[in-house]
């Protein structure tokens, strides 16, 4: 009874095209979005281009919300929150999707730029859990702003296409690499020596760092900015290249990002495809996730109460009391990956309660680490509500743990949420090799993702 079923079994032609077609998408979305501005970027045009209109031009004019109004806010160009107005006040609660929209990478630090024998670095601070061995002897692409002090904004993107130049941290040659091998894995390469090469060729006339003059003239003409710009921007170092399918039978895909994006874009699709709900439909896409959603960008924020206030103001139905009812009273999937069982690394799984790629939407009562610390316990009841709206719309779904008891653990937004008083629960997709350069996860389980959200919009209540 409870062995749940390998979901491409199940799928007729019209699904599997549909798998595929969402996974295209998908991938079109992660070669777009490899930061959290970007991200922001293509999620807004994607609303607008559905209908929804942004929450600041709808206050500016005065404009009052009905149901079936789709409106959207952006929280310093790295968050964004959607919402299709239900029918019911939103007093009575909404049905929230949240999801992470940065992911683990390098960070350029303020004054990064250095010569070292004819060689010029960037320095960089890594963002996130990463294995740093990992960042090493890759292509690498470097994404991001550089913030001018006459106001304007530079975007960056260097190594996406294929003439641009990649960037690179070099590794040890396994020929010199005896005592390398010896160390513990988290200190083979250590944070401060993951500095980017950026260039090897001398400006011609000039003594003194000519290589890193050579690349600072190079700056400034493509780009117009100076060495001290680098004090005002964000710079994101990442893997190049695009998201590519994986396995000979095409049934997975690869790609940086996956966490969270994976439960961001799903999330997306669903709230794009709303119409008309009953209860005040939302999603969340945030920032900051990696490194605890502190911040004015990360969930911490009052950033989603302020403009949840300023929709039922624009509703005609705001007070403090109401607002804290339409909390009290919203359900929540807080949506984050999940670790897929990896039968090379069996030993840290518990089979029972692990999950598995293809067998779809993967819920977590509860995450956290030594006895279940720093977790959001869903409530028991509300998991029996969710499994009948899955189970009504056919939605694959599987219940898993990170890992063993005590093998490690991990955190989402969940928790803060909860805070209100709602119902959270966690849930998301199943990736192998989280937190990698390049993750994998299955299309079968993104394509039972998008469901399950799209289940969890129109009938949770
Ligand atoms: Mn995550
Ligand atoms: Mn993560």
């Amino acid at each position: 009874m409870m062995e749940r079923k390998n979901i491409w079994l199940k799928y007729n032609k019209k699904e599997l095209k549909e798998v595929d077609s969402l996974s295209n998408r998908y991938r079109a979305f992660l070669d777009a979005g490899k930061t959290e501005r970007e991200c922001v970027e293509y999620s807004e045009q994607a609303l607008i281009k559905a209908g929804f209109r942004k929450l600041d031009h709808i206050l500016k004019k005065g404009e009052k919300l009905q149901p079936g109004d789709k409106v959207y806010a952006v929280n310093m160009k790295k968050a964004i929150i959607a919402f299709v107005i239900g029918k019911t006040p939103m007093e009575q609660g909404m049905n929230i999707l949240g999801a992470h929209i940065d992911s683990p990478r390098l960070d350029i630090k303020q004054n990064p730029m250095y010569e070292d024998t004819e060689l010029v670095y960037l320095d960089t601070h890594y963002y996130g859990g990463v294995k740093k061995y990992q960042w090493t002897a890759i292509p690498l692409a470097i994404h991001g702003v550089v913030a001018k002090k006459d106001g304007s904004v530079v975007k960056v993107v260097i190594g996406e296409e294929e003439t641009d130049p990649i960037v690179y941290i070099s590794d040890l040659l396994i020929h010199l690499s005896q005592k390398q091998l010896e160390k513990k894995g988290n200190v083979v390469v250590e944070g401060e020596d993951l500095n980017i090469l950026i260039g090897s060729k001398p400006l011609k006339g000039k003594e003194k760092d000519a290589v890193k003059e050579n690349i600072l003239a190079l700056l400034k003409e493509k780009y117009d900015i100076e060495e001290e710009d680098f004090i005002s921007a964000e710079l994101e170092v990442v893997p190049a290249g695009k998201a590519r399918e994986c396995g000979l039978d095409r049934s997975m895909i690869a790609a940086y990002g996956h966490d969270d994006r994976i439960c961001a874009y799903t999330s997306l699709e669903a709230i794009l495809e709303e119409e008309n709900p009953e209860r005040t439909a939302c999603c969340i896409l945030v920032d900051k996730e990696e490194i605890g959603s502190v911040g004015a960008t990360g969930m911490q924020s009052k950033f989603f109460e302020n403009i949840v206030c300023e929709i039922m103001n624009a509703c005609g139905e705001y007070s403090e009391i109401s607002m804290r009812r339409a909390m009290r009273n919203s359900c929540m999937l807080s949506s984050d990956v999940s670790a897929a069982f990896d039968p090379i690394y069996a030993s840290v799984f518990e089979k029972n309660n692990a999950a598995y790629f293809a067998k779809g939407l993967v819920l977590n009562k509860y995450t956290g680490a030594r006895g279940k610390s720093g977790s959001n316990d869903a409530n028991a009841e509300y998991l029996g509500k969710i499994r009948k709206v899955f189970d009504d719309a056919g939605v694959a779904f599987q219940t898993a743990e990170l890992g063993k008891v005590d093998a490690g653990g991990g955190g989402t937004i969940a928790y803060i949420l909860s805070l209100y008083g709602m119902e959270v629960i966690d849930s998301g997709v199943a990736l192998l090799s989280m937190h990698a350069p390049w993750e994998l996860a299955s299309k079968a389980d993104i394509y039972e993702a998008k469901k399950g959200y799209k289940a969890f919009l129109k009938s949770m209540k």
